[in-house]
């Protein structure tokens, strides 16, 4: 019998993240394999009690149905945000709230993919991106990113035979590379994108987690009526609530609206009723300070023990931010390989492959380090680097 399911659904990537993580629940394993914020830092005293005041204050509100595109007060906290840290004049008109921003990245999907339609994505890219474009049978392209953004001759290469949708790109300590797109990368790419009518998604869930170096321009404010800019409260507040939002132009968003109704109506309101409470009873900043330092210590630590005991020919990036590094060994050795020595020395890390397209095995893995402790940073790097001996030798 030929399958039921659809021709969508069964050619999507699955998770190989998900896999890897049911190997590392043993409680012996130091795991860099998670892509989870630290949930040390999740301020739950300070949510119950924004809780109960939205119970107090607005209860029957608070649990009735509400509109599609988001609770209005959280979306002028939003808009206000741009306004102080960047200087954006983002009207709320222009704010979707939306179940985490990876429902953002499958209301792109919706609403400009066709089967067969080109998409560009970085290499190595986001997963969660390639899975959702995936959905709607996108051709992906891939450019490849440099540790000073997208390789512009490719990007080039590209835009001249192709007329792809959109461009999807994470231009802050990227996941899985810890890579920042350099000013100068970031206006290259924006004079390409002016001669043609791609799409550019700038998804920024990290771009609050900044440990060293300074901020560089936003492609929105290059060329803002080609971007759509994606956030999250996942990494800053919390990931279970599953808010985040999009910014776009008046004519998408009328789109972007009409493909959300269809998904889910709009997002949890209560949860934005709480967030919103909790935004506006206690200091983001601060908070987001707290994290800052402690990512910012882990970081280092991984850094300083890769440097003492990684071998020489092996390459690792510097992030200035987010929650990965990544890592590069010479040409021909397999991670799938390295990951089986590893699993048996208790330490545990995602191989490159799942943030390729059409790549079963690379030379190359990310480590996160935003949950992992300074002290289980230093053992699980040496167990590691004890690792890539073997596989090398
Ligand atoms: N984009 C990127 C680059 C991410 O790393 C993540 C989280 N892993 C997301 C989007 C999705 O985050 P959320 O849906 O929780 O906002």
């Amino acid at each position: 019998m030929d399958s039921i399911f659809s021709d969508r659904i069964s050619d999507a990537p699955k998770s190989f993240i998900r896999e890897i993580l049911k190997v590392a629940v043993n409680t012996e394993i130091i795991s860099f394999a998670g892509g989870l914020p630290n949930r040390n830092l999740f301020p739950v005293k300070e949510l119950q009690a924004a809780t109960n005041k939205v119970f107090d204050l607005a209860g029957k509100d608070a649990l009735q149905y509400s509109n599609t595109e988001g609770y209005l007060e959280l979306r002028q906290f939003i808009s206000n945000r741009y306004k102080e840290q960047k200087g954006f004049d983002i009207p709320v008109k222009n704010i979707l709230i939306t179940s985490g921003s990876q429902q953002g990245l499958d209301l792109l999907g919706k609403t400009f993919i066709n089967e067969g339609d080109d998409v560009i994505i970085e290499e190595p890219g986001y997963l969660g991106a390639i899975q959702a474009f995936s959905i709607y049978r996108a051709k992906f392209n891939t450019v490849t990113l440099n540790e000073d953004g997208l390789d512009l001759n490719q990007l080039a290469g590209v835009l001249d035979k192709k007329e792809p949708k959109l461009i999807y790109t994470v231009p802050n300590f990227q996941n899985p590379s810890g890579i920042s797109y350099s000013a100068e990368n970031r206006k290259a790419i924006a004079e390409q994108l002016k001669e043609v009518r791609t799409l550019l998604v700038e998804d920024d869930p990290y771009g609050a987690l900044r440990y060293s170096g300074e901020p560089k321009a936003s492609f929105y404010s290059y060329i803002p009526e080609q971007t759509v800019m994606l956030g999250t409260f996942s990494k800053t507040v919390v990931p279970s609530f599953r808010i985040g939002w999009m910014v776009a132009p008046d004519s998408i968003m009328e789109r972007l609206v009409i493909a959300k109704q269809a998904s889910d109506l709009h997002t949890n309101y209560f949860s934005q009723r709480v967030l919103a409470q909790y935004l506006e009873d206690n200091d983001i900043d601060e908070h987001i300070e707290n994290i800052r330092l402690l990512y910012g210590k882990q970081r280092q630590a991984m850094i300083e023990s890769i440097k003492e005991h990684f071998p020489e020919d092996v390459h690792y990036t510097l992030p200035e931010g987010g929650m990965f590094l990544w890592v590069t060994l010479p040409k021909g050795y397999s991670t799938m390989n390295l990951f089986d020595i590893a699993i048996k020395k208790n330490v545990a890390f995602v191989p490159g492959s799942p943030f390729y397209v059409g790549k079963n095995d690379t030379n190359t893995f990310r480590l996160n380090f935003s949950c992992v402790d300074e002290g289980s940073i230093k053992t699980g790097i040496e167990r590691l680097a004890q690792s890539m001996r073997e596989l090398i030798s």
